[in-house]
């Protein structure tokens, strides 16, 4: 089962134990996006990495097993081998699942996989960029949670600088991790909620992407407890604040060369944007509703794409299906320098591997159709009315989960991406999410009904 050579991983332990490392961790992720893992003393780190252990799928969410079934062995990518910057001691692998010496139809690491062997049968190399946002809060006695900084109050906190630096300690120790492992911020801000920050940092090809924005979350959570905060990557904490995006920024790359087929020097359309470029959106618009299902994967996530509601004027999140050049109120956008594609109806709480895996399927039946997305949106699409974009014959954005899971059940590509198994997983799960929160009677419904009838 082993990919990694007994040299390989000889090696690596005896680099690890130099360095004094002392236990290894086999990681993998739920249906969430969330790590799960045993632990493994180093001296027995050749067995881990020959998948020697076993989880019971059935104890987690979206690990589709039953109680009576075998066990699922993770398998450790000797690649993704990632120190932990707050504890040496500790070396974290994310992996693949295994059944009976087979690969796991329903693990997330592998259906991304399999979309990426396509991806290269065509010739191509997926690079992906996410840009993190997320809120660091401190428990409060009386509100519950809230910003760090007693001085973050601004009802338009973007790129607010006393928020920032009154933020320093925690965030720069996080930025210093990012870049002890190679990741390359290479900037980072407040956000535009109260307690909300953003980091960039260099996009890589897609599989590696998952595993560090997996390994992000982790991280942030660990570095923000140690401060005595605490992270979160709910999509929309506060009804009038902006939510928590985690734009995709995506491109093609020449496998051989490396160089980037989204690039185009000569655009007729304006947008620094090649043909093939082009084609990929049309196919993510083609099949958007379903993507977001997967890429806003929460009843919370919902909440985040609407027009207006934040107290700096806008969310800056999407509410149609549409794409435009360097202008945040499309779906897709294409920035300035063109040359990528960011998809922004995708936020924070995304399952990476399950929202890369779709929205490249996506992509590359736009490239094998050959279609065409018609001509950038430049104007303000929020100001738009519903009568104005159905003459223009733009859709909208799931406003539900419940919309968005029906969108995905009826799309023949879900089930091509995820395989029978995940995809029945997937929308079963995400059903029940729904049903649990819609059949919930919420404070709001008793402040407006209870009395009043
Ligand atoms: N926070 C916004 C969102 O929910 C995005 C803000 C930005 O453009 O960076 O997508
Ligand atoms: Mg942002």
């Amino acid at each position: 089962m082993s990919t990694a050579t007994v040299t390989e991983i000889a090696t690596l332990k005896s680099a690890l134990e130099s360095q004094g490392v002392k236990y290894a961790l086999a990681s993998y992720v739920d249906i969430h996006g969330m790590s799960k893992a045993k632990m493994v003393p180093l001296s027995h780190l050749e067995h881990m990495m020959q998948g020697s252990e076993l989880f019971t799928g059935a104890a987690l969410d979206g690990v589709p097993q039953a109680i009576s079934d075998e066990e699922v062995a993770a398998l450790p990518d000797l690649q993704s081998a990632t120190v932990l910057p707050w504890n040496q001691e500790v070396v974290w692998f994310a992996s693949d699942l295994y059944l009976a010496g087979q690969p796991f139809e329903a693990c997330c690491r592998s259906i991304l996989q399999r979309m990426l062997e396509k991806v290269t049968s065509l010739g191509f190399t997926f690079n992906l960029g996410i840009e993190t946002e997320f809120f660091v809060f401190r428990e409060d006695e009386f509100q519950g949670f809230g910003p760090v900084s007693d001085r973050d109050t601004l009802a338009k906190p973007c790129y607010d600088l006393t928020g920032l630096l009154d933020n320093y300690g925690w965030l720069t120790e996080l930025v210093e991790a990012m870049n002890q492992l190679g990741w390359d911020v290479y900037s980072f801000d407040h956000e535009d909620a109260n307690g909300q920050f953003e980091t960039d940092f260099a996009y890589t090809d897609a599989l590696t992407m998952s595993d560090r924005l997996t390994f992000f979350r982790l991280m942030t959570k660990e570095i923000a407890r140690q401060h005595g905060y605490f992270a979160s990557f709910m999509p929309k904490p506060f009804a009038n604040k902006t939510g928590s995006g985690a734009h995709y920024n995506m491109s093609l790359a020449d496998i051989q060369t490396g160089r980037n087929l989204f690039e185009a020097a000569d655009d007729p359309r304006g947008c620094h944007l090649s043909t093939l470029g082009y084609q990929f959106i049309a196919g993510v618009l083609r099949h958007a509703k379903a993507i977001c299902a997967v890429t806003c994967p929460t009843v919370n996530s919902y909440k985040r794409l609407i027009r207006k509601g934040s107290l700096s004027g806008f969310t800056w999140a999407p509410v149609y299906i549409c794409y435009g050049n360097n202008n945040r109120t499309n779906m897709l956008r294409i920035p300035l320098a063109g040359g990528r594609v960011e998809c922004r109806a995708a936020d924070i709480s995304t399952n990476l591997y399950l929202g890369a895996a779709m929205i490249l399927a996506a992509g590359l039946e736009g490239i094998q159709q050959a279609l065409d997305p018609g001509d950038p949106h430049t104007e303000n699409m929020y100001n738009y009315t519903l009568p104005e974009l159905d003459a223009l014959g733009i859709d909208l954005l799931p406003r539900t989960l419940q919309e968005a899971i029906d969108a995905f059940e009826r799309d023949p590509l879900s089930e091509a991406v995820m395989g029978p198994l995940m995809y029945r997983t997937y929308v079963d799960f995400k059903r029940q999410e729904w049903e649990e929160y819609h059949t919930h009677i919420s404070d709001w419904e008793y402040q407006r009904y209870l009395k009043f009838f």
